[in-house]
């Protein structure tokens, strides 16, 4: 069966108008995210579905979009101002589900129910070392992606010495999204 669960989507990079189409047995539930590609710019786009609609068959210009797994991501900081800016920055774009956690030791019991698809940590923090935690991180998740978030002045090295990358907290938002965009899309081998 064929839904359609948007006529006048717009590609939020290239403005183009794309009309998007589900093939579902049945109508699916509000919210539940599609992901597709903009023919136009190849952008990866996501889009939420609302009140779907039964039609006999895809047009030719239709797009086939296809159910999107939630990304998710844990943001660890001590400071509560960062984690909240952090999550609220994620959560406007489709396709995130956001975890906070104030301190490194608070994340390594999180990890234990929970696997997301990026870690994103803070440097100086109380409790266990930088160092320690992405080690312990790499021994019992093997390759799950891991990003260094800090305005330190020597934080870049610190994260080359680490083997992980690195974004700055003056980094502006467009920058932040492009870069954990990037590094969500890394498989890994969990
Ligand atoms: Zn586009």
């Amino acid at each position: 069966m064929y839904f359609i669960i948007d006529q006048a989507f717009l590609c939020q990079t290239c403005a183009k108008p794309l009309h998007i189409y589900i093939e579902e047995a049945e109508l699916p539930k509000p919210e539940t995210n599609y992901t597709f590609s903009c023919p136009a710019c190849a952008s990866h786009l996501f889009l939420r579905s609302g009140a779907a609609q039964v039609i006999e068959a895809i047009p030719p210009n239709g797009i086939l979009a296809t159910r999107a797994p939630l990304t998710t991501i844990i943001v660890i900081d001590d400071e509560a101002d960062i984690r909240d800016s952090m999550a609220a920055l994620l959560q406007s774009m489709e396709g995130f589900s956001i975890r906070t956690c104030p301190s490194r030791d608070a994340a390594l019991e999180l990890l234990e129910q929970e696997r997301p698809n990026l870690v994103i940590v803070d440097w100086n923090m109380p409790g266990m070392t930088l160092e320690c935690f992405v080690e312990l991180v790499r021994r019992r998740y093997g390759l799950l992606p891991m990003v260094l978030y800090s305005t330190a002045p020597n934080a870049l090295a610190k994260a080359n010495a680490l083997a992980i990358p690195f974004m700055s907290k003056t980094d502006d938002p467009e920058k932040l999204i492009s870069t954990i965009q990037q590094l969500c899309t890394i498989p890994h081998a969990n």
